[in-house]
């Protein structure tokens, strides 16, 4: 079905590519470079939202994947370079993007274009959640496909044997498996692979978040009262500040409110104890959230061997989100159920299954 993002996106994209719409901003009253953002945001979402074409071919790789949405050229370049391409000026990179990439990805805005406009995506003010909670989604889609989920134990070791393989897990069990499909990043997840496979080498940025219910310092921010600290305080690329962003997520009352702050490294309780005059309470967690982006950027395959076995996570360098990781594990599912029906290693693969024995199967 084609929706209004899309209609609305492939109009920005004519436009934008016949240039009227430059030329129509510098006539209008809109103020020309959030008019700039928003033209980049709608021609990339255009691009993203042919993943949902039901008649999108079945991709083998990562780079056939985004050439076919024209998108990989995007992952190729700085997200700078890219925006001042689009004639946004150096500035309002420097001191309004930039926020947005340190909140988005915790990194700065050499980011890929493509990781770059998937986070300025994510910053307008129109949010979703589940009512109840997101992880509903989750359980929800467990439920629906009738699968069997083992929690509390972690997959060591993926060993390849006849017909298939045996997954060893932490509490020392072993299961053979016809086919598998890893869906994290490998980069810290220490699964020892036999034999080894080769995939790019990239690190995780990681994202400290710590939670704090207290009272805000003011005089950490310059300001004369808490009640004067925005709700809300992103930050620019500067060695000398410490945290990338800081919100209220919930007040409880004029001095009494729960912050969130996302940082590069660990807060020290010397540092909180300047950013905050009262902590109630402080929650810290470590995430080995989202890569850390490289333009241009290399991708591990999908398919990690000559048989079954396969990495979602390889379409993370692009960009890392919830629905990045939906649209490529379609992907990956749609491939696997390919490369069975065609009874096929990589090298014996022919397109002898129709696509609609596959959505059947799906
Ligand atoms: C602070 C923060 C805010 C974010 N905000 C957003 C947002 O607003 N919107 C958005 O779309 N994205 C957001 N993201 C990014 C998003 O969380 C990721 O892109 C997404 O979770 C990636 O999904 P995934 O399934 O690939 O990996 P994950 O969500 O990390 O899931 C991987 C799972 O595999 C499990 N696992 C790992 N190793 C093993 C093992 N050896 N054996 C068994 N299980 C294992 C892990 O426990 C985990 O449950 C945010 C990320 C962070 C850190």
């Amino acid at each position: 079905m084609v929706t209004f993002d899309v209609v609305i996106g492939w109009i920005c994209e004519v436009l934008w590519r016949s240039n009227f719409i430059s030329l129509a901003i510098e006539e209008c009253s809109v103020e020309k470079p959030f008019a700039l953002i928003v033209v980049t945001i709608l021609a990339t979402l255009a691009k993203f939202m042919r993943y949902y074409d039901k008649s999108k071919p079945i991709f083998h790789t990562v780079e056939e994947m985004l050439k076919w949405a024209e998108l990989y050229k995007s992952t190729q370049i700085t997200s700078e370079t890219e925006l001042l391409s689009y004639g946004l000026s150096q500035q309002l990179i420097d001191e309004l993007v930039t926020v947005i990439m340190r909140i988005n990805y915790g990194q700065s805005k050499s980011i890929s274009g493509m990781a770059g406009a998937v986070s300025l995506c994510g910053s307008g003010g129109n949010f979703w959640a589940i009512e109840g909670g997101n992880w509903k989604m989750a359980a929800g889609l467990v439920e629906f496909s009738n699968a069997s989920l083992l929690l509390n134990g972690k997959v060591t070791s993926v060993v390849a044997v006849d017909g298939g393989y045996e997954v060893g897990i932490s509490s020392g069990e072993r299961r053979f498996c016809n086919a598998v499909i890893l869906a994290t990043s490998l980069d810290e997840s220490q699964i020892e692979f036999t034999p080894p496979v080769s995939i790019p080498k990239r690190h995780m940025q990681h994202t400290h978040a710590t939670f704090v219910r207290g009272i805000i310092n003011p005089d950490y921010f310059g300001m004369p009262c808490a009640a004067s600290v925005p709700s809300f305080v992103g930050t620019l690329e500067l060695p000398s500040i410490p945290f990338s962003s800081l919100n209220v997520l919930e007040s409880y009352g004029d001095n009494d409110k729960a912050y969130k702050v996302f940082s590069r490294s660990k807060l020290t309780d010397d540092l909180l104890d300047q950013i905050f005059s009262v902590r109630k309470n402080t929650v810290h967690l470590d995430w080995a959230a989202y890569p850390h982006y490289n333009a241009p950027e290399a991708f591990a395959p999908f398919v990690l061997d000559d048989k079954h076995l396969y990495y979602v996570n390889a379409f993370e360098n692009a960009a890392s989100t919830m629905e990045t990781g939906a649209v490529a594990a379609e992907n990956v599912v749609r491939l696997l159920l390919l490369r069975i029906r065609a009874g096929c290693t990589l090298r014996s693969l022919t397109l002898n299954c129709t696509q609609d024995t596959l959505e059947a199967d799906l």
